[in-house]
């Protein structure tokens, strides 16, 4: 039976997907193989079905008790004989696994890493006896303290090598980046890996990130809409889990919670009721979705910051498993990111701690991105992707603009005031009326000195961002990086030009009113400006947009 035979009387498909086929022709091959696809993209079937055209056993690690059971069931509906064994079973029927398999019946079996690799050796000793053919590592970022899910008993299957020689090992995973790739290899000591690597794209996916001001009432807002489709709700916490869970229900929305504090009886009951649709909205900390194949998920909303980009995707990527248009939004706030900034301190481990700053900076910067998400989380997995995806709050011109035209004046004036020899940082310094030595000891005399003090650091350095992708300002290509004026400055310092901006993901209605208000100062006093111009002997347009004139 050819591959694609096999395909289509076992699983019932009509072709394979992404680069499946070439990954199973390697296990065949009996080469070591590791799999990076997305969250759906199938990557059970790289190893189930060369578990069906070997002759004999494939074992499958696995993390959960729950996932198991999922794909055993289905791989016996496609008449494809496979078990696991785990705690949940009695002796009994673990007794008669063992008998199937010492009869060569099965062809996969299901086991946990500690199972097989744990104080109690007889299982190995007894696998060492059969004919095993391929192992296969579900979730193999487990093994990856770079990884989001880390299990330590995942470490244990660094032996696996030593123990099968010559068998096949695939290595499966949905978590992509450099670092946990890397780790995988060296610790499951793979043997010249032929690394698959799929699309992470996900085109059916919109992606938004809102910036969260009321998290309540911005949830029932956007549930009010998809009050008949299935979704998810992630919080960081266990407790607003179960805190939210409850007030979308006085609310009326079909709702649960699920973390990992739960008894197994009433995570295993709303798990069920999520997956059969009796329950619409489940409310979960991240303990929820690995594994949980349920395709019609619409949405998956992220009312607290993740801690990182590939959690997130994997996050989102649980929502349009049947391809159909499907919504992710996260609500930012900064407070959060200051929050888990704290978490991230890894006691007596500054590199790890190093790390996961560094990952959770990523995260912030997707958060406050002005510019096409789906791009950001593509070049985060180092994949290309074109500048406009056409389903991002950014790409479908979601974000909402505001006359900037008087921050855009400061910020020119700014640059032309420091005699354009200075880069983004001094200029934002200068701006906030840093009392840096440097800085204050050689421009305190100057106008614009401290004329943006009300906007914050960071929207201060998008803002810049924008001015220079717009070509209100360059950049020099020299080791210092300076910013120029451009003749389109001139238009603006002169106010013969608007400059909008895009509004920030930290402004509030106050700061946006005290903006406004100032604007109207500013009218009020042009004259006065143009009296200090002539007396300053400046060009009139520089002293135009200074603030400093305000007091
Ligand atoms: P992953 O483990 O990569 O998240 P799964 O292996 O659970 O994904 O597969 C996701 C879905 O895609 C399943 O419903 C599976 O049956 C389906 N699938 C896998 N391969 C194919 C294929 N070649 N054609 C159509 N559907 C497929
Ligand atoms: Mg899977
Ligand atoms: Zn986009």
């Amino acid at each position: 039976m050819t591959p694609l035979q096999a395909l289509q009387q076992y699983f019932g498909y009509s072709n394979f997907r992404h680069s499946q086929e070439a990954i199973i022709q390697h296990v065949l091959n009996k080469q070591d193989v590791m799999v990076l696809m997305p969250t759906g993209g199938g990557k059970s079937l790289c190893y189930q079905l060369p578990a069906v055209l070997l002759n004999g056993l494939t074992v499958v690690i696995s993390p959960l008790i729950a996932l198991m059971k999922d794909q055993v069931d289905s791989l016996n509906l496609s008449g494809i004989p496979a078990a696991f064994l785990n705690s949940s079973q009695d002796p009994e029927e673990q007794k008669d696994i063992a008998v199937q398999l010492k009869n060569n019946q099965l062809r996969l079996l299901y086991v946990a890493p500690e199972r097989l690799f744990g104080k109690d050796t007889r299982l190995m000793v007894f696998l060492k006896t059969l004919n095993v053919v391929q192992i296969a590592i579900d979730e193999a970022h487990c093994i990856s303290q770079w990884g989001h899910d880390f299990r330590p008993e995942y470490l244990m299957l660094a032996g696996l090598k030593n123990e099968f020689p010559g068998v096949p090992v695939i290595a499966l995973t949905a978590t992509a980046d450099k670092l946990t790739q890397k780790d995988i290899l060296d610790k499951l000591n793979l043997q010249k890996p032929a690394v698959f690597i799929s699309s992470f794209n996900r085109e059916n996916i919109t992606y938004r990130v809102n910036p969260k001001k009321n998290s309540f009432n911005q949830l029932i807002n956007f549930l009010e809409e998809r009050k008949d489709e299935s979704g998810i709700i992630y919080c960081l916490s266990r407790k607003s889990t179960e805190a939210l869970a409850a007030n979308l229900k006085d609310e009326g929305f079909s709702a649960e919670a699920y973390h990992a504090g739960l008894t197994n009886d009433i995570k295993a009951k709303n798990q069920e009721a999520f997956l059969r649709d009796d329950v619409k909205v489940m409310v979960a900390t991240i303990a929820f979705g690995m594994g949980i194949n349920k395709s019609n998920v619409r949405y998956v909303v992220h009312v607290d910051l993740p801690k990182n980009i590939e959690g997130y995707y994997q996050e989102t990527g649980r929502a349009g498993r049947d391809g159909l248009p499907s919504d992710a939004l996260l609500l930012y706030s900064p407070g959060d990111a200051m929050k888990l900034k704290g978490f991230a301190q890894v006691e007596n481990n500054p590199e790890q701690s190093a790390i996961m700053l560094k990952k959770l900076d990523d995260m912030v910067n997707y958060c406050q991105l002005h510019a096409c998400r789906r791009q950001y989380l593509m070049q985060y997995f180092d994949e290309a992707f074109p500048d406009n995806c056409g389903s991002c709050d950014f790409c479908l011109s979601e974000f909402v603009k505001f006359d900037g035209t008087l921050i855009a004046q400061k910020a020119l004036s700014a640059v032309a005031r420091v005699k354009e020899r200075f880069g983004v940082t001094y200029i934002v310094d200068f701006l906030r009326g840093s009392r840096s030595e440097k800085i204050w000891g050689d421009h305190k005399l100057l106008k614009t000195y401290g004329a943006g003090a009300d906007i914050s650091k960071a929207d201060w350095q998008r803002y810049l961002r924008e001015l220079i992708a717009m070509g209100y300002l360059r950049v020099t290509d020299d080791a210092y990086a300076s910013l120029r004026l451009t003749p389109k400055s001139e238009l603006v310092l002169k106010g013969l030009e608007k400059v909008e901006l895009i509004s920030s993901q930290t402004t509030d209605e106050k700061e946006t009113a005290s903006l406004n208000f100032e604007a109207e100062l500013l009218n009020g006093l042009r004259k006065k400006r143009q009296e200090i111009a002539v007396m300053e002997n400046l060009p009139a347009y520089i002293i135009l947009s200074d603030a400093t004139l305000l007091e």
